[in-house]
């Protein structure tokens, strides 16, 4: 079989195998984790395991996570859940925190999607209404990674409360929800080699939350339902490894320096602040993305083009819309995202791949130019 280079862990990252190991080890348990007697017990224990690596991994104490099935509901129990008269959500947010109420309102970002703290602090003076600002660690399709320690210093100057979807930037980069005072984090394991349903609420005990689903009262009353075991032994699973970003940081570096040795047009969206190490996503103009998806796809090359988590559809990033990026780039924008089981034969089968393509655009405008 030819080889598969695989490049789009910000959509879902391949399981690692110790999350497989655990999760193969939590099937052959049966209890149900509210049942009294032995069995039961012993998935309570499995599970609370879990639960101590996941908030090792966040550095809290184990207490604050509530498990969910994933991030997109861990998004939205702390928006709706909240019950705030005002949610601020910066514009380059997943749709997960764009979708999680009608009345959102925006905070603008500058041209590298970070977000305008001025704007912030001017849309919480003066206000007394209760209020929930939801700002990402890290952006799924950049890469580029927020200020989160002094947005929440302003937020909470106007005793506003500060959630942020930490989905991407978990097991990447450091995380320590205490030292960056957030109130509330998102989590979800298969953005970090767990298994995909399962994620997780990280919350302050002073923060107040109604639960979406009440059921029967499980994850003490946040989150109702028979909790997902398997997935939770899984994502505790994952939140042990410790995967060298230091070396995925190479190979993403040395994918960037490759393409741009290709043509001096390239973009590369948010180079010149702090990203993720694993993220790159770059445009050039004349090469559409739904093109360039296809045409690798057909080379064995898996990446994605604006937010592939969506739904699989390629429409022009809205991320990139408001960094102010023109339609001739924003429509050409793909994403590489690499992990734990990336290699250099990946980027090769890349860059071979991807100077197919840029040569043809180059082929075109010289002919175009000739013509003229
Ligand atoms: N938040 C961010 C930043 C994401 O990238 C994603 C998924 O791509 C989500 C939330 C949703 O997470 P899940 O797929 O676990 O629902």
């Amino acid at each position: 079989m030819n080889k598969i280079a695989y490049m789009d862990y910000n959509a879902t990252a391949p399981i690692l195998p110790a999350a497989t190991q655990a999760i193969v080890g939590a099937l052959k348990c049966v209890g149900n984790p509210s049942s009294v007697h032995g069995m039961g017990r012993k998935a309570r224990s499995l599970m609370e395991d879990a639960r101590d690596n996941v908030a090792a991994l966040v550095n809290v104490r184990s207490d604050w996570v509530f498990f969910t099935s994933g991030g997109t509901e861990a998004d939205t129990l702390a928006i709706k859940g909240s019950g705030c008269e005002r949610i601020l959500v910066s514009a380059v947010e997943h749709a997960a925190i764009l979708n999680a109420s009608k009345n959102v309102e925006i905070i603008d970002v500058d041209e590298n999607g970070l977000v305008l703290l001025e704007d912030l602090e001017t849309r919480l003076k003066d206000d007394p209404r209760s209020t929930l600002v939801s700002v990402m660690a890290a952006n799924n399709e950049t890469g580029v990674i927020q200020p989160v320690a002094e947005i929440v210093e302003i937020a909470h100057r106007f005793a506003a409360i500060v959630h942020c979807d930490a989905v991407q930037a978990i097991g990447k980069i450091e995380f320590d929800m205490q030292a960056l005072g957030c109130d509330l984090i998102s989590l979800s394991a298969h953005k970090m080699g767990g298994p995909q349903g399962i994620g997780a609420l990280v919350k302050r005990p002073s923060i107040k939350l109604q639960a979406l689903i009440s059921g029967g009262g499980q994850e003490r009353s946040l989150r109702g339902g028979t909790e997902n075991l398997i997935g939770i032994v899984g994502f505790g699973a994952a939140s042990k490894e410790k995967t060298d970003f230091n070396r995925i940081k190479s190979l993403r570096d040395m994918l960037e320096t490759q393409i741009k040795g290709l043509s001096d047009e390239i973009v590369i969206f948010g180079e010149d602040v702090a990203r993720l190490p694993n993220t790159s996503c770059f445009a050039l103009e004349g090469l559409m993305s739904e093109r360039q998806v296809m045409a690798l796809d057909l080379a064995g090359i898996m990446i994605s083009a604006g937010s592939a988590c969506s739904s699989g559809k390629v429409k022009a990033s809205h991320v990139l819309e408001a960094m102010g990026v023109g339609e001739e780039y924003a429509n050409n924008a793909i994403r590489v995202s690499l992990g734990w089981d990336s290699c250099e034969e990946d980027i090769e089968m890349f860059v071979q791949a991807y100077a197919k393509l840029v040569a043809r655009v180059q082929e075109k405008n010289s002919k175009k130019s000739d013509a003229a």
